[in-house]
Formats: C-alpha cells, sequence, structure tokens
C-alpha cells in the first residue's frame, strides 16, 4: 500500500465541477480532457506499483517548492539505496523522437519529459542536500498507454514504454532494499513539505461567476441534474442512483467551498445551489449538525 495515496489534484476537481455547471469553450475541453487523462495515466501506474512486495515506501504525488521553485513528483519510491522517481505521461497515439525533441506525428514541438525530469531531478538533489538526507536519485519517464508509439525512440535515455512496464517492476521487485528509521523519517519529511497545489494560481482555470453557473445537485453518479428528494434520499432520474440526503448536501458544500472559498456558507445559499424544492429546512438541519453555526437568524453562517 502507498505510504502516501495519490488524490484528485484540486484543478481537476473544480474543472469537473465547472464542466458540469458551465459551458466550456474547445480549448478549455482540451484542457481538462488532457488533466483528466494525465490523473487517469497516474492512477494506472498506482495499480502496478501497489502491488509491489519488496520493502520500499511509495509516496504518490509529490509538490514541492525550493528556492522560490516548485516541482512536483508523480511517483516516487524509496529503497533502502536509491530514491526513484517517476514521471507518468499518459500520451496516446505516434509520437516522434527528433533531435532531442518529442513531436507529435504532425511534427509539434511538445514538452520533452526528459526535460523535465531533469529539472526535477535538479531541484529534489537540492532538496535532500538541504534537508541534509543523502540517498541516490534515479529519475525516469514512463509512458503508461498501450496505444502510445516513439518513432526513434532512443535508447540511451531513461524511459519506460508501455510493453515495458512490467520489466520496470520486476525490477523494483527485485531490489535489494531494508528500510530503517531514517528512511521513513525521510518520507515523513517529505510528507510534511508537500505543497497542495493552489488552484487559484492556476491561470488555467477558466474564469468563472457565482451568478453564470448552472446551480443544482448533482447526481455522483452519472453528474445529471434531474434529481429530486425523496424520503431523505435522492433520486436521479437518469442512471437511478440513489444517495442519502445528508450526504447530497454535504457534496454541494464542498463544491461551494472548493469554487468559493471566501463565501459564507449560509441556509440560504446552499439551498440555492442544491437547488432542491423543499429542502430547506433539511439543509439548516445539516448544517446545523455538521458545521458550528455563527451569528443569528437571517445572519447566520456555518463554518
Ligand atoms: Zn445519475
Amino acid at each position: 500500500m502507498a505510504y502516501k495515496a495519490r488524490s484528485v489534484p484540486v484543478d481537476l476537481k473544480i474543472l469537473r465541477i465547472l464542466r458540469n455547471r458551465m459551458d466550456f469553450t474547445p480549448e478549455q475541453e482540451n484542457y481538462y480532457l488532457s488533466k483528466e487523462k494525465g490523473f487517469e495515466g497516474e492512477v494506472q501506474f498506482d495499480l502496478l506499483t501497489e502491488q509491489l512486495r519488496s520493502d520500499c515506501l511509495i509516496l504518490n504525488d509529490l509538490c514541492f517548492e525550493v528556492n522560490n521553485t516548485s516541482f512536483q513528483l508523480d511517483t516516487s519510491i524509496i529503497f533502502q539505496n536509491t530514491f526513484y522517481f517517476f514521471e507518468i505521461k499518459n500520451f496516446e497515439g505516434d509520437y516522434c523522437y527528433r533531435a532531442d525533441r518529442f513531436e507529435t506525428i504532425n511534427g509539434k514541438v511538445i514538452m520533452n519529459p526528459l526535460d523535465q525530469i531533469k529539472r526535477s531531478h535538479t531541484l529534489l538533489l537540492q532538496l535532500l542536500q538541504k534537508l541534509d538526507y543523502h540517498i541516490t536519485v534515479n529519475a525516469s519517464v514512463v509512458f503508461v498507454n498501450p496505444e502510445f508509439f516513439l518513432y526513434q525512440a532512443p535508447k540511451d535515455k531513461p524511459i519506460y514504454y508501455p510493453n515495458h512496464l512490467n520489466r520496470l517492476m520486476r525490477k523494483l521487485n527485485n531490489e535489494s532494499s531494508k528500510l530503517s528509521e531514517w528512511h521513513k523519517s525521510l518520507a515523513d519529511k517529505l510528507i510534511s513539505l508537500h505543497q497542495v497545489e493552489s488552484a487559484y494560481s492556476n491561470v488555467k482555470i477558466p474564469t468563472y461567476d457565482y451568478k453564470v453557473l448552472r446551480k443544482g445537485n448533482t447526481c455522483c453518479n452519472c453528474h445529471s441534474f434531474s434529481c429530486s428528494v425523496c424520503n431523505g434520499k435522492v433520486i436521479c432520474a437518469d442512471c437511478g442512483h440513489v444517495e442519502g440526503v445528508e450526504s447530497a448536501v454535504l457534496r454541494c458544500v464542498g463544491e461551494i467551498r472548493l469554487l468559493f472559498p471566501g463565501m459564507r456558507m449560509t441556509t440560504n445559499g446552499v439551498f440555492e445551489w442544491f437547488g432542491l424544492s423543499d429542502s430547506k429546512k433539511m439543509i439548516r438541519r445539516i448544517l446545523n449538525q455538521n458545521f458550528n453555526s455563527i451569528g443569528e437568524r437571517k445572519l447566520r453562517y456555518f463554518e
């Protein structure tokens, strides 16, 4: 099991909500899909690393800041003598490696993942030095998508292609390793330094306005707005999914907090977002049970 589990990145969470509640331009849609795909690739790689039986610590999704520069490690695995990190790419289709560059089959130059790991490698070494932990660092790029093909693939670069993944796992499984408290303290230190990415600094999140976003509870299974409340349950007319009303209301609260961190949580506000008629009393009760209420009557809000 991973020592640090992967969670859905904040910016992807926001994009998922926005996509349901506003109309994305084709460009925004592409950006969203690429984010979704990248995350999917990371999760796919997690399914492999989860099966490792060697003595190691797996840290998924770490983000650091060193000397005002931030960098991200998709998957890190600490062994006795080596710190491996992997940059996971879920590219699909045909690409070409030409003159140290990655290009699409049409010749469009894309970000070179090798440059990316080189940069992360240097920054990680700086961080480890600063923390006074000395361990060999090994960085590689992993292409997880079986539909990915790289023409003129270089042989001497730290890259694992889809058909090398089993071999990579065997290699990691055969790594002789006996971890000590020192390794655990390194892992704990890194987790404590992990920066939860601030989604609000991400320029690629479409600008959004409370007024124009589609209101209403969405089905947690199929994202449909066609939901109704019946006997304390929210029922989706499209897929038939049933969710407890409390869970649905708390999900709405989570959405509002994520999208509008500065906004005061009031019964009316949540009611407007939740959008199901006759649910106001229920919402007030659920907010009272789960949050601290501040202020009286009309000015009351929850934290
Ligand atoms: Zn549904």
